[in-house]
């Protein structure tokens, strides 16, 4: 992996049903939880599986391709962590997942609905590894 950028971003909360998302993010992966019975991929993690309450569930490398849902920019309350007001965006991954997250390097303006995003990495303040967004248009900005 090139080197990431550097954000002043808080880490993500740590917590059992988590770890491993934010483990696969250090390995330069984005990665949902799928249900080793059904197959459902879901996100945000959880311990049971929504569709079958299979309590077997493992990472799913994905493509890192998706759409842009929504999208809003957060000016008020000044989030903690953030020089610029940040993007915050609903992502339609390409394998049917959709998920929140930051869209960089993109002015809410220049963000249109469904277009083509592709995953990203930041690191936090401390050095955690956090996926982002941004446009595919735009390349990889490495
Ligand atoms: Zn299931």
């Amino acid at each position: 992996m090139t080197q990431l950028r550097q954000s002043k971003r808080l880490d993500p909360m740590s917590t059992r049903n988590t770890d491993w998302f934010w483990d696969e993010a250090e390995q330069g992966r984005l990665s949902i939880q799928k249900c080793t019975q059904c197959g459902h991929l879901h996100h945000p993690p959880r311990p049971v599986c929504p569709d079958c309450h299979c309590l077997e569930l493992a990472p799913a490398q994905m493509s890192g391709r998706g759409t842009v849902y929504s999208r809003i920019q957060v000016h008020y309350p000044p989030p903690i962590g953030f020089d610029e007001p940040p993007i915050i965006a609903l992502i339609d991954l390409e394998e049917g997942v959709r998920l929140i997250s930051n869209l960089v390097d993109a002015t809410l303006d220049e963000i249109e609905i469904d277009a083509p995003v592709v995953v990203d990495f930041e690191l936090s303040a401390k050095g955690k590894t956090l996926p982002v967004f941004r446009l595919a248009s735009k390349g990889s900005g490495a």
